[in-house]
């Protein structure tokens, strides 16, 4: 008889957890589905991990507009990455 081994079962787990992660971070799953990712985050420490740093970013999204550039801004930007692609043309 053979049992396969905890860690493969686990890893395949943890792919399926992250297809539904964007649905869970946006509160898009049902209740059931939501317990069942949060009982796998606790027992995961991997995808625990991934989940945090995922939300941390979502929220940083949504808070921060970007800023509000002028065309002078927009102008030098352009001129400061053309520069930094052809470090020839500094001089
Ligand atoms: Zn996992």
């Amino acid at each position: 008889m053979t049992r396969k081994k905890p860690r493969e079962l686990e890893e395949r787990r943890c792919l399926d957890i992250l297809r539904q992660l964007s649905a869970y971070i946006d509160d898009e799953l049902p209740e059931d589905v939501c317990a069942e990712l949060r009982r796998h985050f606790g027992a995961c420490p991997n995808c625990e991990v991934f989940v945090a740093s995922l939300r941390d970013t979502v929220k940083l999204c949504r808070q921060h507009q970007p800023p509000a550039l002028s065309t002078y801004d927009r102008a030098r930007l352009r001129e400061q990455i053309l520069l930094a692609w052809k470090p020839e043309a500094r001089s």
